[in-house]
């Protein structure tokens, strides 16, 4: 038997031991509240992925769209070197003491993605304008 009917099974007999229910509308509690706890259990477990556990590890905290300051688990599209200081790290010496490699950039993936090609279309340009 799965957690989720356990679950509903026990609430139900709590139920039926305080007032008479007939078997339709056991049936139908049961049924509800299944799906009921199934929901809440799964939001349950997708929450961990999303806040510190994953936060805390340093590969998973640059995100597409966000990087996470593992010093104190905030978001941001840029770690600047000014936040950095706050902590009393420079960037370098955050990089270092995370694992990152030096020519890693504090920045949201998506981000770093748009500058890259920013920086690549800016040298075709450059070659265009040179032939
Ligand atoms: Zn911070």
């Amino acid at each position: 038997m799965d957690d989720y009917l356990k679950h509903a099974l026990e609430i139900v007999r709590a139920q039926a031991s305080v007032r008479n229910m007939t078997e339709d509308e056991m049936n139908s509690m049961i049924k509800t509240l299944t799906q009921g706890i199934k929901e809440a259990m799964d939001v349950e477990q997708d929450k961990p992925e999303q806040s510190e556990a994953f936060a805390l590890d340093p590969k998973k905290a640059i995100k597409e769209k966000s990087i996470v300051c593992l010093e104190c688990n905030k978001s941001f599209k840029v770690l600047t070197k000014k936040h950095l200081a706050i902590h009393g790290l420079t960037p370098e010496e955050y990089k270092v003491k995370w694992g990152y490699k030096k020519n890693t950039s504090l920045v949201a993936k998506g981000l770093a993605r748009e500058r890259r090609k920013k920086m690549q279309d800016m040298k075709l340009w450059e070659k265009r304008k040179k032939n």
